[in-house]
């Protein structure tokens, strides 16, 4: 079971809109591979799958359940009985604990990480209220990187810039989108599994900013570009997923029950993303993807039939 390394680029809040420079800034934004989210062409060599994020639950899809999915394969708003927005729940904790690609990995002896540099308040157990991404790396027993780790570029943080840290007053260089890609890239090189989380999109969105969304997709784009140029020759797959439709139509700020675009990069890439109809596809194709089986199998609702 050899299996292939995953980078993995999770764009919280984007989904697939309408060709409306109007509504939707992926139809203005100047951008290479975002052009999907407006109904236009793949770039060379990105294939993507029009991916259902509603699982089958009424409302809105949302934030908390919408990660677990992706980490987990799991229906986590069918399990839970709805769309959960924001940070973990003891619920969706323990669909994530032992059952997470994180997880998953890490039993496996496979060398996984978050590229994402969290600020000292959260080492200091400062911030009360836990991400999803944040409860799988810890449930795993994996460490999360700091601003050490940044400032010796072996991070990116979530804003992939710095722009946000230097505000609050860390003193950190800006980083361009391009050497937030290398790194990306360098860290893909060294590790099996790769995930680096960007929210800024849902946030835009939420916002309705038709302005930031725009330089966010040209700055993601830049930042996807580079990291597929330092990784040419790698044998690994790139896959961009999200969680919800938001940041694609501004004409409302709230969510959208829109398709995501799972973007996948890397050979096979067409077969790959074929495999992709909703966000619970996606951990299931990562596992296959390292060479690990899923172990468990669901049953109705997303619930696990044993265990
Ligand atoms: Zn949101």
């Amino acid at each position: 079971m050899a299996g292939r390394p995953v980078l993995m680029l999770f764009v919280d809040g984007l989904g697939l809109g309408p060709a409306d420079p109007d509504a939707n800034p992926a139809a203005r934004a100047a951008t290479r591979w975002f052009r999907v989210s407006a109904g236009g062409r793949a770039g060379p060599g990105q294939a993507v799958a029009a991916t259902d994020a509603t699982l089958g639950v009424d409302g809105l899809p949302q934030s908390a359940t919408g990660q677990t999915a992706l980490l987990t394969g799991l229906n986590a708003p069918a399990a839970v009985g709805r769309h959960v927005n924001g940070w973990c729940t003891p619920s969706l904790a323990r669909l994530l604990h032992g059952r997470s690609v994180f997880a998953r990995a890490a039993a496996a002896g496979k060398r996984a990480t978050f590229a994402n540099a969290y600020t000292p308040a959260y080492f200091q157990g400062a911030v009360r209220f836990k991400s999803v991404t944040t409860t799988a790396m810890l449930s795993a027993g994996l460490r999360l990187r700091d601003l050490d780790d940044l400032r010796r570029g072996e991070a990116v943080y979530q804003d992939f810039t710095n722009r946000s840290l230097a505000e609050r007053g860390f003193a950190l260089p800006p980083v361009e989108a391009e050497e937030a890609g290398r790194r990306l890239a360098r860290l893909a090189g060294t590790h099996d599994f790769v995930l680096y989380e960007f929210f800024q999109t849902d946030k835009a969105g939420h916002e309705r900013a038709m302005d930031r969304a725009v330089g966010w997709l040209e700055g993601l784009d830049r930042l996807v570009t580079a990291a597929l140029e330092a990784l040419r020759g790698w044998d690994g797959v790139v896959l961009l997923a999200s969680d919800h439709g938001n940041v694609e139509d501004l004409t409302t700020s709230a969510h959208t029950r829109n398709l995501v675009p799972t973007m996948v990069w890397g050979e096979g890439a067409g077969t790959l993303a074929g495999r992709v109809r909703a966000i619970t596809d996606v951990a299931p194709l990562i596992l296959d993807l390292l060479g690990l089986a899923p172990a468990l199998a669901f049953g109705p609702a997303g619930r696990y039939n044993s265990g």
